[in-house]
């Protein structure tokens, strides 16, 4: 049996069974990784937004900087502030962008935004003159995702305008894509295209930007034309992709030294055994019937945790090296699984809802599919009351 879940909680003194077992050298592994495969010059800025994908973020960021990360992107400026009360000095971008009520606060913390607005922009700028100070700024163009971002045609108007802003500092210039992940490439490329269209006629116009790019994990992956000198990725970071088929993927990874390796495993252990007779009907709402006499074990985790209630009956964790089916509705704090077929199993044994037991592993990917979402919701849904340890 693995022990280091045991030692490691009752080192931080952290008694709880469930658990998230963050690798921290694994990560550094997958930030060098992710580095081969960019050009020379292009730099480096890790998404570690929402606690670094449910990671803990400080443990992350700190990480990724010793590793010389060169700037951090974040979903919203608490985040910044947060990092920024560790220590943490490294440029750091909202993604998000923010409200004027937080323009202090991202003067105060030496933070950067994502900027759309023209509005916006002059608040900034007749603050940032107040406080005798330059604020810097990163354009988004909208090119297909429609989230955030000024539309192309109106992209160069927009600079200009900005640029007139003296106490502002146009530090990039940037995009995202909304399909990079999926098999037809088609509006990955028609994003790039529209966004280079901005890039061409700003080489036109005057004056360069510092810093351009558009790269998520995926891109990054499958499309080196979108580098720019600078890319952003996240869940790459933490080693897992939008889905289990690895097949778009196969090539740029064959070629890696190192590759990607999940960074988190989710643990916990059975608390109770019961023997169950044949015909009984399990959990709320009765949605499970064993169909022959069965030992059902039972786990502390549950819905309040992150295991999604939608994932009920649909998943299997691994017990004593071996894949077990999860039965019955997942309750808030707790879920069962069936163990009839899985020998010697005793209270107390460590369970895996992803990760690796013995020869055997589970992705996070295949817990996606089946809860019909992305790795992405799952890690950063795993709740507050379960222990992040690092090992
Ligand atoms: C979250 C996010 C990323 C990182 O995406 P991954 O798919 O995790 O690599 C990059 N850029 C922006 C704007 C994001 O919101």
């Amino acid at each position: 049996m693995d022990l280091t879940l045991n030692s490691a909680s009752s080192q931080m003194g952290l008694h709880r069974a469930t658990v998230a077992e963050i690798n921290i050298s694994t990560l550094r592994k997958n930030f060098k990784s992710m580095r081969e495969l960019l050009k020379p010059g292009v730099e480096t800025m890790a998404v570690v937004k929402a606690d670094a994908y449910g990671h803990g973020v400080i443990p992350c960021a700190t990480a990724l900087v010793e590793e010389g990360v060169d700037a951090l992107g974040i979903g919203i400026i608490e985040e910044g502030i947060l990092l920024r009360e560790q220590g943490i000095q490294v440029p750091i971008q909202v993604l998000g962008g923010i409200f004027p009520e937080e323009i202090d606060d991202l003067i105060r913390h030496n933070l950067t935004t994502t900027l759309c607005t023209l509005e916006l922009a002059k608040t900034l700028a007749i603050r940032a003159e107040k406080l005798n100070t330059r604020v810097g700024v990163h354009i988004k163009i909208n090119t297909g995702m429609s989230r955030l971002g000024v539309s192309p045609d109106q992209a160069i108007d927009f600079i200009e305008q900005v640029r007139s802003l003296k106490t502002l500092r146009i530090d990039s210039l940037f995009t995202h894509f909304s399909t990079a992940d999926e098999a037809v490439p088609d509006f990955t490329r028609k994003q790039l295209q529209e966004f280079e269209n901005v890039i061409g006629k700003l080489v036109s116009s005057k004056g360069s930007i510092p810093k351009i790019h558009a790269a998520n994990s995926s891109a990054l992956l499958k499309f080196p034309e979108s580098q720019f000198n600078l890319v952003r990725p996240g869940i790459l970071l933490y080693g897992a992709l939008t889905s289990p088929d690895l097949e778009p993927y196969r090539k740029v990874l064959e070629q890696q030294k190192t590759g990607f390796q999940p960074v988190m495993q989710w643990k916990t252990r059975i608390i109770n055994i019961n023997e169950i007779p044949v015909g009984s009907a399990l959990s709320y709402g009765r949605q499970f019937t064993t169909r022959k006499q069965s030992r059902i074990a039972t786990l502390p985790v549950g819905y309040a945790d992150g295991l999604q209630r939608s994932l009920s009956g649909k998943i299997e964790v691994l017990v004593r090296g071996a894949r077990a089916p999860q039965v019955g509705s997942i309750c808030m704090d707790l879920c069962l699984i069936d163990v009839t077929e899985v020998p010697s199993v005793r209270e107390g044994d460590e369970v895996v809802l992803f990760g690796t037991q013995g020869k055997e592993t589970i992705r996070i990917e295949e817990l996606a599919v089946q809860g019909n979402t992305v790795p992405y919701e799952i890690m950063c849904c795993i709740g507050k009351r379960v222990p992040r340890v690092y090992i």
